[in-house]
């Protein structure tokens, strides 16, 4: 079957490749689910890691199939799965687990291992290709009602743990009723966050660089969300109008924004950040400043990667609720489909070369 793989450490390597198709007698637990893909979403680690930036192959192997935000259908179960049956849809995690007492306990998204094992990103293959087979533990149904935002479920696992962390994290305050949040970037983490706390009843702003009136601000204002633009407003006059933030959420993928942020949180604030940067910025700061104030202020700053299953459920239930609260903004940000596992060149081009693509992903098959 054809599959969308990189060569890990040799930049530009993305292509075509036929590999063998996967069985259910890859898991003799009888546990395994074997998947028809229909749709994969791609974003900026994929572009990284087709710049070689990180990500190796699978050990034996000296290339990985890519793509780890996954849509598809399941086609047949083993004998001892219990929560799946031919003809559901489903997405799935990513990491795998590793040894640790974190990953023994399905929060493999903390583990405390060095090496980390995700599928498409790195010492797995990922799901860009015609069929999958994975343990049942790691599939995620796709309720009917939410099949036309597909490839959404892996972005809204990472929203929805980085905020869920936050949460957890502040429960340091015993009584913490956070209300205004700032969510710097407006991509597709940028904008699923932004949802995750709107539905929290915050007052959200989302803040991007380019000027409205574009996509972005229409989906941000769809949420009852603010869009700000710095090139409009700066920071400063933000924290006049708003009041510091309780929460501030980074997914620009800049980590000179994100360090930037540091300087606009609230007391008792929390500051996320959930941008993998693979690149080498380097930035100077007021260090003692902004020491003092988070010192004085008793804030926290939290990183967040990653997501398992109960993730993947939270993220699920907040896209239910985003249709029903706000209904058809959020297939908005599925902009730029491409047809067939064949187009890679194309689909590699628009996550490197497109800015106002907000989500690009491949239809794969049809059911
Ligand atoms: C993925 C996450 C992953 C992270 C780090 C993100 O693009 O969506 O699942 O943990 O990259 O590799
Ligand atoms: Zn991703």
């Amino acid at each position: 079957m054809k599959a969308i793989a990189v060569k890990p450490g040799t930049p530009n390597s993305v292509h075509l490749r036929d590999i063998p198709e996967p069985s259910l007698d890859q898991f003799p637990n009888g546990k395994g689910v074997l998947v028809k893909v229909l749709k994969v979403g791609v974003d900026a680690t994929d572009k990284e890691i087709n710049e070689a930036l990180y990500g190796n192959a699978p050990p034996g192997d000296d290339f990985m199939v890519i793509g780890h935000e996954s849509f598809g259908i399941v086609e047949a179960v083993g004998e001892n799965v219990t929560r799946f049956k031919p003809g559901d849809y489903v997405t799935a995690t990513v990491r795998r687990p590793g040894g640790s007492i974190y990953d023994k306990i399905g929060t493999y998204d903390m583990t405390s291992e060095e090496t980390y094992y995700e599928r498409g990103i790195n010492l797995l293959h990922g799901y860009l290709t015609e069929k999958f087979v994975d343990e049942e533990d790691y599939i995620i149904r796709v309720p009917q009602g939410l099949t036309h935002l597909h490839v959404l479920m892996e972005p809204m696992s990472c929203a929805a743990k980085a905020v869920h962390q936050a949460y957890e994290v502040q429960r340091r305050m015993k009584v913490w009723s956070p209300k205004v949040a700032w969510v710097m970037g407006a991509g597709q983490i940028g904008l699923l966050t932004t949802l995750c706390l709107r539905l929290r009843g915050l007052h959200v702003s989302t803040i991007a660089r380019s000027p409205g009136p574009h996509l972005k601000q229409e989906i941000t204002e769809g949420m009852e969300a603010n869009y700000v633009s710095t090139k409009n407003t700066d920071l400063d006059e933000l924290v006049k109008q708003t009041g510091r933030p309780d929460i501030i959420v980074d997914a620009t993928g800049s980590s000179i924004i994100a360090f930037e942020s540091m300087k606009y949180l609230g007391l008792n604030g929390v500051l996320v950040f959930t941008s993998v940067t693979g690149d080498s910025d380097k930035h100077e700061l007021p260090t003692s400043k902004i020491n003092l104030e988070w010192v004085l202020g008793n804030k926290l700053l939290l990183g967040s990667v990653n997501a398992n299953r109960d993730h993947f459920e939270m993220g699920i239930k907040d896209l239910a609720l985003g249709e029903m609260m706000y209904p058809g903004v959020l297939e908005k940000i599925l902009t730029n489909p491409i047809d067939g596992l064949d187009n890679y060149a194309e689909m590699m081009r628009l996550l490197v070369e497109d800015n106002s693509a907000l989500k690009v992903f491949v239809n794969v098959a049809s059911e």
